[in-house]
């Protein structure tokens, strides 16, 4: 044979390599992959921190302050400008770190022949002479030479710019041929789009034609969503303002009221950097990574990030039935042949069970019935079945591992039948066609096709007559208690027929129907549940029957609408009348891919946030329709997953709920960390500024103002990005897609903030006046005020949709409580180390006095909370309404 000759040409076996041999192999010729473009040097990336108008600002502001010789105040500005870099060096690292790391999760792999059997194998670990299967979706993993080919299709734009996918075979071409004409190689980054095919990989990594071109792996993505765009740009245009803003100032407090330039001038440089949120930006970037992370924990891994904002958003779930809503272990149930019905026992792949005939039929003679049907499901049919510590597993396909055990039950061995009747040719599966067929030659030498598909599309193909009223009655039987049918069928040809094409398969004798049970998992039926409680729409949109998929849905709860509209019938719908029925109509069956991408569009047009899954080469374009593209990380092609924004490691639809959970948590403490910021900066600004136009004297000194922000910018607001969920995250509505992050009731969250903060302060600072003590005491007081305040409202913050006065509430969490600690730290030092008093202007204070400080922050907190309360009931803020 030639293949022989051609496999030891290519240094290799047809049963692949050995394990030791491909380890020799990789040692010699290194990973399959190309180069990492070099991450960016640590000292660079510290640098770049300070790269932004506010930052450059501050350092103007610290020249200034030292050519005045306010040299305290330099050195405390630039402590801000350093711990801010710092601690955006440290986030951006980590949220670095998180994202890559989960990259690793879903890392590539590929179907190869090692030591004999079929491996998933690293894609990084092929090494040439490594014997690679392909199917559509794969992502050729190395360069290639075919030695098999069916059907196979190739999309190579991403390598000769030509978007026609290209035609393979196994054949052999001319040595010298172009890129584009090297029909029997596939090439390393290359899609299949259609199809089967096997080959051995002559080059990797480097060597082959993409790494000849691109050299580097270019993977380097941008840590920004549309949501941190935002505040980046909000960031930007309040800087501006308070720019402006300072400038007035200054001119008010030099001209009106007769300030010193210099003083002035240092005292609006540090309002500026109090009032700036110049920390924002990267408390949220931190946050969306431990988002990020938070979900790869359960589960759900996270390819862009934008997704993790959207996740909170979404008000439909598209899911798929098997293997996502179903646990996609398929056991044989029934036979139903033309004149037999038999029952099968047992469960799992294990191949123990008896195979009964119903009623009064003979078991044998239904058997005897039965064993074309069960040879031709044994033979049209990739699956093997493979036991380990008495536990039963299929390689490949549940449903064509199911038929393998089925036969088993029924005394055929499936090697020695695959070996009397070898396969000649075949038709691969195709969800657009719906059926598989092979061409075997019979121990007698007779030529055989079997097919075996959906029923209706082999009822489409059977020679008449077919008596359609007993198998429909069979099936509507059967798919109304979630059975899930397939129909075989079989075909004599003549002699020496070596390819099989869809014309072969155009008349086939129908040989009866097996019937199969996949359970609903039962942890979807909660997470459907919790959906529901959360707003949420679920829809299932399957290739399966129509009843089988009504059944399933009933079980899992999902079908309150007792429809299921078909892929058929959506073809006749305009793209308005589908946008009126699929807000009512909760189950799709046999819809093919391009179905999904109508539904997609029909409920986006509706205003919805849709979350759709999808694993095979044509979901892509739905995949990347939807708000979030949902990929399976088990049974999902490589095309899928990499159109997908997520990745489930499980292939469950539960860690899709549980990712909506946590991009909910996520967005909600975006905005507490947002809650917190803007007002605690308001109400210094407003104390200050407030004094300025009364013209009395200043509460606070620009060094206590700089301390402050230098103290609070990196702890508290920090602990919020790690806030846990609020409980009920679930029991609300999704939030509008449009809702802007600062929503009214936030906004006026800022406004009555910083009124109370101003009034507190002031408050204290006059009463102390007014105790006759000095103006250095006095301020201390205001400063300890502010930061205590500050603390007070955190634990408003930490709930914004229920009361924060519960246990859980009031013991916080480790991050807050470490948080509180640094601050609570730094203030008494602050307040009591003479080194402190003598750089900041501060004095030690009494027991009284902090005993009435920490008395008016309860009460602000109480305050607070009262106003939570009335708000809800007035019932002015929608986000509090329940
Ligand atoms: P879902 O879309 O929820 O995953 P599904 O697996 O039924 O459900 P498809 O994979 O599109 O969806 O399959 C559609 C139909 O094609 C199935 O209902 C079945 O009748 C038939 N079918 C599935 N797998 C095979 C196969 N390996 N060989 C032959 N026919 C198959």
């Amino acid at each position: 044979m030639p293949e022989a000759g051609l496999f030891s040409a290519l240094g290799t076996t047809p049963t692949g390599l050995s394990s030791e041999d491909a380890q020799r192999r990789l040692a010699i010729h290194g990973p399959n992959a190309l180069p990492a473009a070099r991450p960016q040097s640590p000292i660079i990336r510290f640098l770049r921190q300070f790269h932004s108008a506010l930052i450059y600002f501050l350092l103007a502001g610290g020249v200034a302050a030292t050519l005045l010789g306010h040299l305290v105040d330099a050195a405390v500005i630039l402590a801000v400008v350093l711990v801010n870099a710092t601690v955006g060096f440290i986030q951006e690292g980590k949220a670095e770190q998180a994202l890559n790391s989960i990259r690793d999760l879903i890392a590539p792999h590929a179907l190869a022949l090692r030591d004999g059997v079929r491996t998933q194998v690293g894609v990084r670990d092929l090494v040439p002479g490594d014997i690679v299967l392909l199917e559509a979706g794969d992502r050729v993993p190395a360069d290639m030479r075919l030695v098999r080919a069916r059907g196979l299709l190739v999309d190579e734009a991403a390598l000769t710019g030509e978007s026609v996918a290209a035609e393979k075979h196994e054949g052999t071409v001319v040595s010298d041929a172009p890129l584009g004409d090297r029909t029997n190689m596939t090439f390393s980054g290359t899609l299949v789009a259609a199809g089967q095919g096997t080959g051995v990989v002559v080059e990797t990594g480097i060597g082959t034609e993409i790494g000849r071109i691109s050299k580097l792996l270019q993977s380097v993505e941008e840590l920004t969503t549309p949501l941190l765009r935002q505040i980046e740009h909000f960031a930007r245009h309040f800087t501006a303002v308070v720019l402006v803003a300072a400038v007035l100032l200054f001119a008010f407090a030099v001209l009106v009221r007769g300030f010193a330039w210099d003083e002035a001038l240092i005292f609006i440089v540090a309002l500026a950097v109090g009032v700036i949120p110049e920390g924002l930006p990267a408390v949220i970037t931190i946050t969306l990574a431990i988002g990020v992370r938070r979900m790869a924990a359960r589960n759900a891994v996270i390819r862009k990030l934008p997704a993790v904002e959207t996740l909170g958003a979404t008000s439909v779930i598209c899911s798929d039935k098997t293997g996502t809503l179903t646990r996609n272990e398929m056991t044989a149930w029934q036979l139903i042949l033309p004149a037999h019905r038999l029952l099968v026992g047992g469960a799992g792949y294990a191949p123990e069970g008896e195979i009964i005939a119903q009623g009064a039929d003979d078991d044998a003679a239904a058997l005897d019935a039965a064993m074309t049907m069960l040879r031709c499901g044994l033979l049209c049919n990739d699956a093997h079945l493979r036991e380990s510590a008495g536990h039963w597993m299929v390689d490949g396909d549940p449903m064509e591992g199911a038929l393998v055990a089925l036969a088993m039950k029924a005394g055929l061995e499936p090697t020695e039948v695959r070996a009397e009747w070898p396969r000649i040719d075949e038709i691969p599966f195709d969800a657009a066609h719906r059926f598989m067929a092979s061409l075997h030659r019979s121990p007698t030498g007779e030529m055989v096709v079997f097919v075996k598909g959906a029923p209706e599309a082999l009822f489409a193909m059977a020679k008449p007559p077919i008596d359609l009223e007993y198998w429909n009655a069979r099936i509507d039987e059967a798919a109304g208690e979630g059975e899930r049918l397939l129909a075989f069928g079989a075909l004599r040809k003549p002699a020496g027929l070596q390819r099989l094409s869809f014309e072969d398969v155009a008349e086939i004798e129908l040989l009866g129907l097996i019937g199969f049970i996949d359970p609903p998992r039962p942890e979807a039926v909660d997470a459907i549940a919790q959906c529901r409680s959360a707003g949420i729409d679920v829809k299932m949109i399957t290739g399966d029957h129509a009843a089988t998929a009504l059944a399933i849905g009933r079980q899992l709860g999902i079908a309150d609408d007792p429809r299921a509209v078909t892929g058929a019938q959506i073809e006749d719908l305009s793209d308005g009348e589908l946008a009126d029925l699929v807000r009512d109509v909760s189950v799709f069956a046999r819809t093919s891919p391009e179905h999904k991408l109508r539904i997609v569009r029909a409920l986006q047009s509706d205003g919805a946030i849709v979350a759709m899954t999808g694993d095979g080469v044509n979901d892509a374009p739905s995949l990347k329709q939807a708000d979030v593209g949902t990929a399976m990380g088990r049974k999902g092609t490589e095309a899928a997953k990499e159109a997908a924004q997520m990745v489930l490691l499980d292939d469950n639809f539960a860690s899709i709920v549980n990712a909506v959970h946590e991009g909910r948590t996520v967005y909600d403490n975006i905005r507490k960390v947002t809650a917190w910021t803007i007002p605690t900066n308001g109400g210094e600004a407003l104390i200050v500024i407030l004094a300025i136009f009364a013209g009395f004297a200043l509460p606070m000194t620009a060094t206590q103002i700089l301390w402050v922000n230098l103290i609070l910018g990196a702890t508290l607001g920090l602990a919020l990005a790690f806030e846990p969920s609020e409980p009920g995250v679930m029991r609300r509505p999704p939030r509008k897609s449009n809702a802007p992050l600062l929503s009214p009731f936030l906004l006026w969250r800022v406004v009555l903030v910083s009124l109370l903060f101003a009034g507190m302060a002031l408050g204290v600072f006059f009463l102390t006046l007014g105790q006759g003590r000095d103006i250095e005491v006095a301020r201390t007081m205001v400063v300890n005020m502010v930061i205590v305040g500050e603390i007070f409202y955190l634990f408003n913050v930490r709930y914004l949709h229920v009361g924060s006065i519960t246990w859980r509430g009031m013991l916080g969490t480790p991050v807050v409580l470490a948080a509180i600690a640094a601050v609570v730290a730094g203030q008494l030092a602050f307040t009591y180390l003479p080194v402190m008093n003598e750089i900041f202007g501060s004095r030690p204070l009494t027991l009284a006095d902090g005993a009435l400080i920490i008395g008016i922050g309860v009460a602000l907190f109480f305050v607070l909370e009262m106003e939570k309360r009335l708000m809800r009931r007035l019932g002015w803020f929608e986000e509090l309404t329940e």
